[in-house]
């Protein structure tokens, strides 16, 4: 089994050399990075968090933080999109397993999840995670997913729609978050159900434009779902398993930022490299070093990297089901720290590195345009790590 530094390793020569030439063109093309994605399947990466027992890597969700944080420094539409695949495998396995289920239960998740894990590893299937929807509240958590699925003969129909689904049109299936339609309730959050549906199905369209300020190459296009069936082992947890896993191992929605975590280091190498005139395109070096104000940007630069990291090394290491509240909120202190600095150190590196950083030949208003979406995330964006923040260290569950 790979190490965790042969794994990163893996990640930064796959960066480096493949996705980081890359980045700009797909950028300009808004152009999903289908190359990096053969490169990824090479290395045998489809299956990282997959558990070795079913073919895959085994990485644990710290480890995974780690490398998706390394392969973000390269390319973000890359490393934000492969989280995508990569949390929905690990909802199903990791996660899944820390969860209460009855022993049918877990028996039928067990033959569901083998034949997910081997579309995968066999086949080299791929993974998106759509569920945002228009009404935003119920990717906050707030209110049941408006996209339902309706219990049929050997599987069920879907219909609703999803916006912001990255991966649109690269991925093979698509991990839906419905509410089981049911005759008596207009839909309760517990009824939430995880489907995988196939990007061939019948019923199942795509559309959209997806011409955006950044993250230009995700293709987050929408998803129409119109009687779509989905066979029960395409089932990607048992019914109510997904509410319980949001409510106890909080944690799975912090997958998102450590992309994020990347683009804040490349910025700064960026910005490093570029007043000691090491990049190509840049100017040479000159006095600019030398310059206290800039010296002092690039301390301020590195004082906020170092605290999102720290931050963000912590809330990764102290994940796992049933954290206390000190550990959930620490978490959400992390996502919030991440995002927030994340487009703040682009925007101090672009002050810094001055007028002729902006050219689009150089990578750096790439990093800026891109940092700007992680705290447009949801379900924990900085307003809502915020009020839970707030709110929960004043008062007890039960006090008012
Ligand atoms: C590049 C990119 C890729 C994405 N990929 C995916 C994907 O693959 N799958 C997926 O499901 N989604 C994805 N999303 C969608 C994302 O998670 C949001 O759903 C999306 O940005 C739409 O949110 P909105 O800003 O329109 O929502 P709005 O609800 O309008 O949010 C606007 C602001 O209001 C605040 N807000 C919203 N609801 C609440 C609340 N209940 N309480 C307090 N504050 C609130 C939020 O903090 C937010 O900042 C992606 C988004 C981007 C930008």
């Amino acid at each position: 089994m790979a190490t965790q530094a042969e794994l990163l390793a893996t990640a930064e020569k796959l960066g480096r050399e493949k996705f980081l030439p890359r980045a700009a063109a797909y950028d300009r093309e808004g152009r999903f990075p289908t190359e990096n994605y053969a490169d990824l399947r090479e290395a045998g990466f489809l299956g990282l968090v997959i558990p070795t027992r079913y073919g895959g890597m085994g990485v644990d969700y710290t480890r995974y933080m780690e490398i998706s944080a390394e392969l973000g420094r390269w390319c973000g539409a890359t490393a934000l999109t492969f989280n995508m695949h990569c949390a929905t495998m690990m909802w199903s396995s990791q996660m899944a397993d820390d969860l209460e289920m009855t022993d049918a239960q877990r028996e039928a998740h067990e033959k569901c999840r083998t034949g997910i894990y081997r579309m995968v590893i066999e086949d080299g299937a791929l993974f998106a995670q759509p569920f945002s929807e228009p009404n935003s509240a119920a990717a906050a958590g707030r209110a049941p997913f408006g996209t339902t699925a309706r219990k049929v003969d050997g599987g069920w129909l879907v219909n609703g729609r999803k916006h912001f689904a990255s991966l649109a049109g690269a991925a093979d299936y698509y991990g839906v978050l419905c509410t089981e339609a049911k005759e008596d309730s207009d839909g309760d959050v517990k009824d939430t159900i995880y489907l995988a549906v196939n990007g061939k199905a019948e019923g199942f369209n795509i559309s959209g434009e997806w011409d955006v300020l950044g993250m230009r190459a995700t293709s987050s296009n929408n998803l129409e779902l119109i009687d779509v069936f989905v066979p029960d082992e395409h089932q990607m947890m048992p019914r109510g398993k997904y509410y319980q896993a949001a409510l106890n191992w909080p944690h799975m929605f912090m997958t998102l930022c450590p992309t994020y975590m990347g683009i804040a280091q490349a910025a700064f190498d960026f910005t490093c490299q570029y007043l000691r005139g090491e990049i190509e395109g840049g100017p040479p070096a000159g006095s600019a070093r030398h310059s206290p104000a800039k010296q002092m940007a690039v301390a301020e630069m590195r004082i906020k990297l170092e605290q999102a990291r720290a931050l963000f090394q912590t809330a990764i290491g102290e994940a796992g089901v049933n954290p206390d509240k000190d550990v959930r909120l620490r978490a959400y202190a992390a996502q919030f720290t991440v995002m927030e600095f994340a487009n703040d150190i682009c925007r101090l590196a672009l002050r810094t590195c001055g007028g002729r950083a902006i050219f689009r030949t150089l990578r750096l208003e790439q990093l800026y345009r891109d940092s700007r979406c992680g705290s447009l995330m949801l379900p924990w964006t900085p307003e809502i790590c915020m009020e839970r923040l707030g709110r929960e260290s004043l008062f007890e569950p039960g006090e008012r």
